[in-house]
């Protein structure tokens, strides 16, 4: 699969009106293509034709069925070029093949389930107060916004195309600046599905610029977001001034929490994997581990052990497991937070220092001996960065794992199903996993509490965020309304 070098806007392929897109493979450093780039003009094209198409009789009086089928041939089409995307990814993004692999076959996954959750989508028939029928349906909002970060491109973009195209939308689709390789790719296939055009629109560019026009579009009728805090609070408050709705998922410093009763193995891998899958560049990292006294000792060194054994690659070899960081300026950027880190008074009990050499890694690293409310306790540093705290109490536990501004996800791992329920409940995330970490399933609500976030995105939720409602009075009566 060759990387696009033009950009898709309202069914057409062209070169953007904005600046070249040059992206790299950060395992070598080496450009792999210039794309060019979209700009505001662009957004104003795109929106219009997403205007055009959605208001087409060939889309908008689509029965179900008839709607479900093009998402269910993207699904085909994505599971037909699984490994050209994967493979593309890896090479945008540094990350594992393995990883890659799975993020594309959930993106095939989220557009049949929403192919499957459209046909399924009911209204209501409320009780009436009178002779009439009421009804509530929901309907299609118009032309959205999707704006994508560089962690995981495929699946993010997957998760807000599929619900709004299901509800009957059409998007316009900004990726990041660093990854915008298997968007657009992503978009080739959706071409070839052959959804009417102008229903998708793919435009890399500047978030500043691109995104920003996105959101103050007023042909935009709403934005669904996906990255940082102070990004998603920008977009908020423009979102405000139009009276726009806006689904928005943040960042994380998930807590994750380990009780002396719990099974050590289990407690080993799945802290790894809870941090350092995806070089810890996930918005649901199990970043801070509060471990009991009584068993942290053992805990750590026996994490300290595993980590250092952990095979640091490039994204390609399938025996990786932390690929590297997806920009050299991110990978400095993480370091610097260790070195901050270490002024605050950290032990680095591993890793902490990026290798020499090409390739933009970092080693998993993991650190303690500081307190919760120190800066590389309270930061998403979104890198391969553990942060270990002793707690004792678990009165004082809970409150230390909620002071955070962050309320996206959390792990518990103890033998005792009572403890697990009440911390599960009392601890403030949208997501809790107990003796596991970080599974999904793409029928469950995902999404952020405090300043993770707002709205869900999968289950029914999901599709119903692209909505709006209505309400619908029908009259049965033959007599006049006792007026006139
Ligand atoms: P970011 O906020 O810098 O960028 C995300 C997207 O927003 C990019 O496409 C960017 O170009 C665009 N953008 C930037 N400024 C904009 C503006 N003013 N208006 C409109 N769009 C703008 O985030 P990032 O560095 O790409 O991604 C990392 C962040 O994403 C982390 O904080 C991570 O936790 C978060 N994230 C959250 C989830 C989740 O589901 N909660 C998932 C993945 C990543």
């Amino acid at each position: 699969m060759q990387p696009a070098d033009e950009i898709l806007v309202g069914g057409k392929w062209r070169g953007g009106s904005g600046p070249v897109i040059e992206t790299a493979d950060p395992a070598t450093g080496q450009v792999i293509a210039r794309i060019h780039g979209a700009g505001v003009d662009d957004v104003a094209d795109a929106v219009r034709a997403g205007q055009r198409a959605v208001a087409d009789p060939a889309w908008r009086d689509l029965l179900p069925h008839e709607r479900a089928r093009y998402l269910a041939r993207i699904a085909d089409l994505v599971d037909g070029h699984a490994e050209d995307l994967a493979r593309l990814q890896t090479a945008d993004t540094g990350k594992s093949i393995n990883e890659t692999r799975a993020l594309v076959a959930s993106a095939a996954g989220t557009f049949r389930y929403f192919a499957a959750a459209l046909e399924t989508l009911e209204g209501a028939l409320t009780p009436s107060r009178g002779p009439y029928l009421t009804m509530s349906v929901h309907e299609p909002i118009g032309v959205v916004g999707a704006i994508t970060p560089w962690n995981s491109p495929i699946a993010s973009d997957a998760q807000k195309i599929a619900p709004a195209l299901a509800a009957g939308n059409a998007v316009v689709l900004k990726p990041a600046e660093w990854t915008p390789l298997v968007s657009l790719a992503l978009g080739r296939l959706v071409t070839d599905s052959g959804l009417p055009p102008g229903l998708l629109s793919v435009l890399p560019g500047e978030g500043r610029v691109v995104g920003d026009a996105i959101v103050r579009h007023p042909g935009v009728g709403k934005v669904s977001f996906t990255g940082g805090t102070a990004t998603g609070r920008a977009i908020g408050a423009v979102a405000a001034e139009k009276i726009m709705p806006v689904s928005l998922e943040l960042g994380g410093k998930s807590p994750t929490i380990v009780f002396p009763d719990a099974d050590l193995d289990q407690v080993v891998a799945g802290v790894l994997f809870g941090i350092f899958s995806s070089s810890g560049q996930s918005c649901i990292a199990g970043s801070r581990l509060f471990v009991h006294a009584d068993v942290y000792d053992e805990v750590l060194a026996r994490l300290v052990e595993r980590a250092g054994k952990l095979r640091v690659g490039p994204g390609v070899d399938p025996a990786t497991q932390v690929a590297p960081l997806v920009t050299h300026a991110h990978r400095d950027r993480v370091a610097a937070m260790v070195d901050r880190a270490r002024d605050e008074g950290a032990r680095v009990l591993c890793g902490g220092r990026a290798p020499d050499g090409p390739g933009a890694y970092y080693p998993p690293t993991i650190l303690d001996g500081l307190d919760n409310d120190s800066a590389t306790c309270q930061e998403e540093i979104f890198g391969p960065v553990l942060v270990a705290l002793p707690f004792a109490d678990e009165d004082d536990l809970v409150a230390r794992a909620n002071a955070s501004v962050y309320g996206l996800a959390c792990g518990i791992w103890t033998r005792d199903y009572r403890t697990a329920w009440r911390v599960a409940r009392r601890v403030e995330a949208g997501t809790v996993w107990i003796n596991t970490y970080k599974q999904f399933s793409v029928s469950t609500p995902f999404g952020g509490m405090k300043e993770s976030g707002l709205g869900r995105e999968k289950g029914r939720e999901g599709i119903l965020a692209y909505t709006r409602q209505k309400s619908v009075y029908l009259g049965l009566s033959e007599d006049p309304l006792p007026w006139a």
